[in-house]
């Protein structure tokens, strides 16, 4: 498996490409914003990028679809349908994390309407890139439609924000439930194995059982209740 991480976008977001190394058959996890080194990165290693593929709709994560798709227009465009909203809704985003409308130019977040999806992911299909078959979970709680994709023979895992090293997603913005995080990571992401290679929209490479050993939240160490720390 080809994995090459770019840390874009004022949230340091990690675009991966990860490809199959015989058919090189292509995917762009999450562009979180316009990358020519993406580009570059794709065309060099003679790569075909068959899809774009959207763990959730948040605008530092879809945010170079549209710029991305000019360039490739035969990739897929594919995201859950729980994230529709969120996704067909980028130019909005920003007002719900604060920023004004007339601050959205120059702080780079005036997105144009993103493209039509192709399709949706459907929780517990097995979808396949070349000889790599990512297994998509859909993971609910940092959005409604967040999903993460597990290849298990590379025994690596693609979470998003749902997990991250020593810490898991935020749940305080629209569509967010820690209950439902919880149950999402400690149920169909935790049970994946603890050789698991975890690869987190942001931030460093894990692993499932150095996670379960040590980040706080999965400990026990943080008792959280209704979003509050008891
Ligand atoms: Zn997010
Ligand atoms: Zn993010």
């Amino acid at each position: 498996m080809i994995i090459k991480q770019f840390v874009i976008t004022s949230f340091q977001q990690n675009t991966r490409i990860v490809a199959c190394e015989g058919t090189r058959k292509a995917i762009c996890i999450d562009p979180g914003e316009k990358c020519e080194d993406i580009v570059d990165f794709v065309h060099d290693n003679d790569l075909e990028l068959q899809a774009i593929t959207l763990t959730h709709g948040h605008l530092d994560h879809v945010g170079g679809t549209a710029d991305l798709h000019i360039i490739f227009p035969e990739a897929d465009v594919i995201l859950h349908k729980d994230d529709e909203d969120l996704y067909y809704g980028l130019p909005q985003q920003p007002l719900f994390m604060g920023i004004a409308p007339h601050q959205m130019k120059a702080l780079g977040f005036d997105y144009a309407d993103p493209p039509k999806l192709t399709r949706n992911w459907i929780h517990g299909e097995i979808y396949a890139v070349g000889d790599l078959k990512f297994k998509v979970l859909h993971c609910p709680g940092h959005t409604r439609g967040h999903v993460v994709l597990a290849e298990e023979t590379e025994r690596k895992v693609f979470v998003g924000d749902c997990l991250f090293e020593g810490s898991i997603g935020r749940t305080d913005l629209p569509g967010g439930s820690y209950e439902q995080l919880m149950d999402s990571i400690n149920g169909k992401i935790l049970t994946l194995g603890d050789d698991f290679t975890v690869y987190s929209g942001h931030g460093s490479e894990t692993t499932i059982g150095r996670e379960k050993a040590k980040n706080p939240f999965l400990t026990g160490v943080y008792q959280m209740t209704r979003g509050k720390f008891i």
